[in-house]
């Protein structure tokens, strides 16, 4: 089963794919934590990929193509995984279908999109940073890199809401309340999908 969280940045969806790998047992791939990775550890893709990041902007589909075929070709994905914050474009959503198909995880695929209003985004991704302090925060986590991150949101990642729900495998949930709720939204949409 794969399951893909779509939604913009601040909406919680490192927290709720967290939890839904663990409660359904296949791993969560981020791709914004296996970037700042590689940018922490100074290997080449973080050396290419650090400035673009940054600035709030993305990373090219042909790079990403790479870092995300081979993490979904690792063991550990045989039986799926929860794709936090890929696709992001849609040349990014055109190849996801085909490398699934190719990797055998086709069955099951799921989209999930989760609604945050943008004022509520800004709002956390604010007290994020203020929260993190100055040894955890993340660079990109300025105003005016939020306000970059929120726009390539919305004319980059937001079409693919509409491509998702022309394939008929997206569902929305709300992205407002506790964790816990908001979670439990997300849990009854893959059981639902599991047994449909
Ligand atoms: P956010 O909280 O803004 O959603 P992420 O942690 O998912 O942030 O990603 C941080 C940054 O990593 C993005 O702003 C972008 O530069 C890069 N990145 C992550 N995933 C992708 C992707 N699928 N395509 C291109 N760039 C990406």
């Amino acid at each position: 089963m794969l399951i893909v969280l779509l939604g913009p940045p601040g909406a919680g969806k490192g927290t709720q794919a967290a939890r839904l790998a663990t409660k359904y047992g296949i791993p969560q791939i981020s791709t914004g934590d296996m970037l700042r990775a590689a940018v922490a550890a100074g290997t080449p893709l973080g050396k290419r990929v650090e400035g673009i990041m940054e600035a709030g902007e993305l990373v090219p589909d042909d790079v990403m193509l790479e870092v995300v075929e081979d993490r979904l070709s690792q063991p550990d994905c045989a039986l799926g995984a929860i794709l936090d914050g890929y696709p992001r474009t849609a040349g990014q959503a055109e190849t996801l279908d085909p490398l699934v198909q190719r990797i055998g995880q086709g069955r099951n695929s799921l989209v999930l999109v989760l609604d945050v209003p943008e004022e509520e985004v800004i709002r956390r991704i604010s007290g994020r940073r203020e929260e993190a302090g100055e040894a955890g925060k993340r660079d990109d986590d300025a105003d005016h890199v939020v306000l970059e991150r929120l726009r390539v949101y919305r004319e980059l990642t937001e079409p693919l809401v509409e491509f998702y729900r022309d394939k008929g495998v997206m569902a929305e949930i709300a992205g407002i309340g506790t964790v816990d709720e908001i979670f439990d939204r997300m849990d009854a949409t893959v059981r639902e999908h599991l047994q449909g």
